[in-house]
C-alpha cells in the first residue's frame, strides 16, 4: 500500500500520526483515501471548490506532482507520497577579477589560516568572502547562527535587519543574544556580539521591519539575501525584492522538529519561493513558532545550512541548493531532498511576469496591520479583560472557564483554581456537547487567537453567553497574577 507522509503542522488533523497507509493508483486517489480516513484534513488540503490549495505541495517520491501529471500522477504501491505545506525563514558576489579583490592583512591571514590552507577556499576564496556583502533579515533563531558563523568566516560586510527587542523567551534558541541583553534592541545586542567575534567585519544595522517601502533600498546594497524571518509577509517580500533585484535568496524555515532550506535564485537558473508556494496560507491556518513551538537547536542546524550555502555561492565551490528543497526531520535525524522546478507560469519569475514591483504584503497574506492602541481600552461585548474576569469571579459569579490550549501548555500554568477545564482547540468541535449553553462561558488560550476560533465554534453551535479572554493567559499573568508563568 502506498504511504502518505504527514508533515508536523498537519498531524493534529490526522490523529497525530506521521504516515498514513492509503489506497489508490493516482495522487488524487491516494489523497482522497487520506481525507476519507481523516476528514479534518480536507479543508487544509482543498479549497471550497475541491481544488488542491496552492500552498500545499504534493510530492511522489522526490518529484512535485505539478511537474508530473498533477492529481493524475500514477502512484505505485512502493511509492512515498509527501505533503509539504508552506511553513509562518560563484554567484552572489558578482564575478570579481582577482585584482579587484581586497587584500588580507597579517591579522586576517592569521585569523583565517584554516580556510587559507583549504584549496577550495585559499587566498582567493577568502578575499572573495572579504569582498562579499550579505543581508540577514532577522537576528532571531536563524539569524543568530547565521550572524555568528558568517562573521567568523570573514564576510566583509553584514547587514542586519530587525526591529524587535530581546525577550527572555528568545534565549532558548537565539544564541547571538545573552541574558544581559534582555530588553535591548536585538540589532544592538547582535552587533556587539558579532563585532567581538570578528572586528574585521563591517556591520550595517537597520532597526526597522523590512517593508515594501524600504526593502529595495536596503537589499540593493548586498550580494546575497538570507531569509531568517518568521512570517509569510516578510518571506514573500524578501523573495520578490530579491528576484526583482536579481539577488540570490537563501531560504530557511523551522517549525517544532522540522526544517526546510533552499536557495531561490531565478538569475541562477532556479525557481523562486513563489514557484514553490504561489500563495500564502490563510492567516491562522499554519501555526507560528510562537504558537506551535520550535526545538531550540533546530534554527541552529537550519541557520548553519543557510550560512554554508551563502559561503559556497560566494567562493563558487560545490553544488548550491538551487532547485532543491532540503527537508530536515530532527526526530528521525533524517534529511530528504526534493527537486524544485521553475514554474513557467510564476507571476514573478515566469515567462510572462505580472509582478513587476513590490506589492502590499499584509493584504496579500490577509493580515490586518496592527492598529495603534486606543487610549481607553475599548472592550467589545464578545471579550472580557483579565481584570474584569477576576472581579466577576471574586464577586461569586458562576463562570465556566474553558482553556483551549494543548495539555503541555496547561502544565506550564492554568486557571484550574477557578474550575477551568481543558478542551484543546483541535478537539473542540467534537466536544462542544460537553458544554451547557445555559452557562456563562469564558474561553481562553495563550494570547487570544485560538480561543477566538473556539468562540466561533460555540457561536455557530448556538451558544449565546460566551466571551473570549482578551490577551489570553499571558494577559492574565500581566494584569492579575504575577506568579502565573509566562512562556
Ligand atoms: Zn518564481
Amino acid at each position: 500500500m502506498p504511504k502518505i507522509v504527514i508533515p508536523t503542522a498537519l498531524r493534529q488533523y490526522a490523529g497525530n500520526t506521521a504516515a498514513v497507509d492509503v489506497q489508490g493508483a493516482t495522487a488524487g486517489e491516494v489523497l482522497a483515501s487520506l481525507t476519507t480516513q481523516h476528514p479534518d484534513l480536507k479543508k487544509h488540503l482543498y479549497d471550497a471548490n475541491g481544488k488542491l490549495r496552492s500552498f500545499v505541495n504534493v510530492f511522489v517520491n522526490d518529484e512535485d506532482i505539478r511537474g508530473l501529471q498533477n492529481e493524475n500522477t500514477p502512484v505505485k504501491e512502493t511509492d512515498d507520497v509527501s505533503i509539504i505545506p508552506a511553513i509562518a525563514g560563484g554567484v552572489g558576489a558578482e564575478a570579481r577579477t582577482a585584482s579587484s579583490l581586497p587584500d588580507l592583512s597579517k591579522d586576517e591571514i592569521a585569523r583565517y589560516s584554516r580556510h587559507l590552507i583549504m584549496p577550495e577556499v585559499g587566498m582567493d576564496g577568502q578575499r572573495k568572502l572579504k569582498a562579499a556583502s550579505i543581508l540577514l533579515i532577522g537576528t532571531g533563531g536563524l539569524g543568530s547562527p547565521l550572524g555568528l558563523y558568517l562573521a567568523a568566516a570573514g564576510i566583509g560586510r553584514l547587514g542586519l535587519v530587525d526591529f524587535d527587542v530581546v525577550d527572555h523567551s528568545n534565549l532558548q534558541r537565539q544564541i547571538v543574544h545573552g541574558t544581559k541583553d534582555v530588553g535591548r534592541p536585538k540589532i544592538q545586542s547582535a552587533k556587539d556580539r558579532l563585532s567581538d567575534i570578528n572586528p574585521h567585519v563591517q556591520l550595517d544595522t537597520y532597526e526597522t521591519a523590512l517593508r515594501a517601502e524600504n526593502a529595495l533600498d536596503i537589499i540593493k546594497n548586498y550580494d546575497i539575501v538570507i531569509d531568517g524571518t518568521d512570517n509569510f509577509q516578510t518571506r514573500y517580500l524578501a523573495n520578490d525584492a530579491s528576484v526583482l533585484l536579481g539577488k540570490p535568496n537563501v531560504y530557511g524555515s523551522i517549525f517544532r522538529f522540522d526544517g526546510q532550506a533552499s536557495v531561490f535564485y531565478p538569475g541562477g537558473g532556479g525557481p523562486c519561493y513563489r514557484c514553490l508556494y504561489p500563495e500564502p496560507p490563510p492567516p491562522g491556518l499554519v501555526p507560528s513558532c510562537a504558537e506551535g513551538g520550535v526545538l531550540g537547536i533546530l534554527p541552529g542546524i537550519i541557520g548553519v545550512i543557510q550560512a554554508t550555502e551563502a559561503i559556497k555561492l560566494i567562493i563558487g565551490e560545490g553544488e548550491p541548493l538551487i532547485g532543491r528543497l532540503l527537508l530536515f526531520d530532527a526526530l528521525k535525524m533524517k534529511f530528504r531532498e526534493l527537486k524544485l522546478r521553475k514554474n513557467p507560469e510564476c507571476p514573478l519569475c515566469g515567462e510572462n511576469p505580472t509582478i513587476k514591483e513590490l506589492i502590499d504584503y499584509d493584504a496579500f497574506c490577509g493580515i490586518t496591520p496592527p492598529q495603534p492602541e486606543p487610549k481607553v481600552e475599548a472592550v467589545s461585548d464578545w471579550e472580557v479583560t483579565p481584570a474584569q474576569l477576576k472581579a466577576e469571579l471574586d464577586s461569586g459569579k458562576q463562570i465556566t472557564i474553558i482553556d483551549v490550549r494543548e495539555p503541555h501548555e496547561w502544565q506550564i500554568g492554568n486557571l484550574e483554581q477557578y474550575g477551568s477545564k481543558l478542551i484543546p482547540l483541535g478537539q473542540f468541535p467534537s466536544r462542544v456537547n460537553e458544554l451547557n449553553s445555559d452557562d456563562e462561558i469564558v474561553v481562553h488560550c495563550k494570547m487570544g487567537g485560538r480561543s477566538a476560533k473556539a468562540y466561533g465554534v460555540l457561536k455557530e453551535a448556538g451558544f449565546k453567553k460566551i466571551r473570549n479572554l482578551k490577551g489570553g493567559i499571558l494577559a492574565w499573568a500581566d494584569q492579575v497574577d504575577p506568579n502565573m508563568p509566562k512562556y
